[in-house]
């Protein structure tokens, strides 16, 4: 039915191309194309079923049109870095083919979250008849589906979103990030911004911490509020939003690791010289941290990702939990990679066959909350990534322990 190029061959990547490859009715056929081709091939060899492969540096716009034109897909999924989203979405401008991504595009000198860049895009994307979908991986994706559902079944207005994130899993490594270091390592040592009474209100990294109790025996973790970009696009999308806060687990390795990484300057992301070359500290640290692709034979636990919401059904006040549970073995068990890569990988393959079977096609520049959450969310439950929503007590408060509520 559909040619895809998927561009960029890391961990999330590999699910990319195990999942596409799995549902061949819709994916008939599979480019993966990133700017080493051999660890393409190395995917390809996992996948019973063949897939083609290219190299490709995705920002040289000039080559990427050119293999695009060459190779006339249906739809470009961008899983490569979050810096070659412009670049992407050009050439998919120049060579007429629709486009998804799991991430907002960031200078590769300011650590910015924003949705600018890519939403300037809207007016070329609509009239070439064009779709570009963004932020198609769990958060965002999954998490902006998730809040749309609620909105959609259970609320006649949402008041309050809070996005948890927690990863029970262990690779027991002292210090390792589950998916690209330089753009883990960017986000979690960003100031915090959270959605409050129509801003966005600033506070340190790290400075709020509350304890969760996640369903289904996960276990209780610490809670860190960060900003997290879908709180941009959800508090504009959901403007009766009084609040929205994103949370995500960190253990306390990760977090003496990463303050002393900060302290000593290796977290930056301005060029120092060091004997006579230009050196970028946190690209250096990326260098020297284990492959996340790596981490999948090692990593046991799961991980736990939903959203709560509060609002209004029929006039009365209600509190809703939606989550998905995911195991990192049986994760690795089914396409050779652990869980965030794989909750990142699912999502995208469900945003593109969204695209490619017209539920969500239009022209324009989209984020996933502006679309129809049914036919993604009975993906979800298909392919890999089951939920449940539950009811929680209208009294039901975060157990907040560090920072002001
Ligand atoms: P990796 O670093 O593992 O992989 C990135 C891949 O992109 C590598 O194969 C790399 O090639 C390739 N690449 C980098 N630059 C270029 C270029 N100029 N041209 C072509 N290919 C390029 O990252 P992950 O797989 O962990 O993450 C992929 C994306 O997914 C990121 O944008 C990340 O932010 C996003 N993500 C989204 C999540 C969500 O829930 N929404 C969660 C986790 C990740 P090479 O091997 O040569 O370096």
């Amino acid at each position: 039915m559909a040619k895809v190029i998927i561009i960029g061959a890391g961990g999330v990547g590999a699910v990319v191309a195990h999942k596409c490859a799995q549902v061949e009715s819709v994916f008939t056929d599979i480019l993966l194309a990133s700017r080493t081709e051999d660890k393409c091939k190395a995917i390809a060899a996992q996948i019973e079923r063949p897939i083609r492969t290219a190299r490709v540096d995705a920002d040289n716009v000039a080559e990427l049109t050119a293999l695009l034109q060459a190779e006339q897909p249906d739809l470009v999924i961008n899983v490569a870095l979050p810096y070659q989203d412009l670049s992407i979405m050009d050439a998919c401008l120049n060579a007429g083919v629709d486009y998804l991504d799991t991430a907002n595009y960031e200078p590769l000198d300011t650590a910015k979250f924003e949705y600018k860049w890519q939403w300037a895009y809207q007016d070329k994307f609509a009239a070439a008849g064009l779709t570009a979908l963004l932020g198609s991986g769990f958060d965002p994706g999954a998490t902006n589906v998730f809040t749309t559902y609620l909105a959609k079944h259970y609320f006649d207005e949402v008041e309050e979103l809070d996005i948890i994130d927690v990863n029970g899993g262990d690779h027991g490594y002292p210090f390792a990030t589950n998916f690209n270091p330089e753009i883990n390592i960017r986000e979690v040592s960003a100031e915090c911004r959270h959605w409050e009474n129509g801003e966005f209100v600033t506070t340190p990294p790290m400075s709020k911490m509350a304890r969760f109790e996640c369903p289904e025996a996960v276990g209780s973790y610490n809670i860190y509020r960060m900003y997290h970009e879908e709180l941009e696009s959800l508090s504009k999308h959901f403007p009766t939003l009084r609040r929205a806060q994103f949370w995500m687990s960190f253990g306390d390795s990760y977090l003496k690791h990463l303050e002393v990484l900060e302290n000593v300057g290796m977290t930056g992301i301005e060029p120092v010289e060091f004997q006579g070359q230009q050196i970028v500290p946190i690209q250096f640290l990326a260098k020297l941290l284990p492959d996340p692709s790596t981490l999948g034979p090692r990593t046991k636990g799961r991980t736990c990702i939903g959203c709560i919401v509060r609002g209004k059904k029929d006039g009365r006040e209600r509190v809703m939990y939606l989550y998905n549970i995911c195991d990192h073995e049986a994760c690795y068990r089914e396409v050779q990679s652990q869980a965030i890569s794989y909750t990142t990988g699912v999502p995208a393959m469900i945003g593109a066959k969204m695209l490619l079977e017209g539920h969500w096609k239009r022209p324009g520049v989209w984020n996933m909350e502006q679309c129809d959450p049914d036919p993604f969310m009975e993906d979800m439950n298909r392919y890999g990534l089951p939920w449940t929503v539950v009811e929680l007590d209208p009294g039901f408060r975060l157990d907040v322990h560090k920072g002001q509520d």
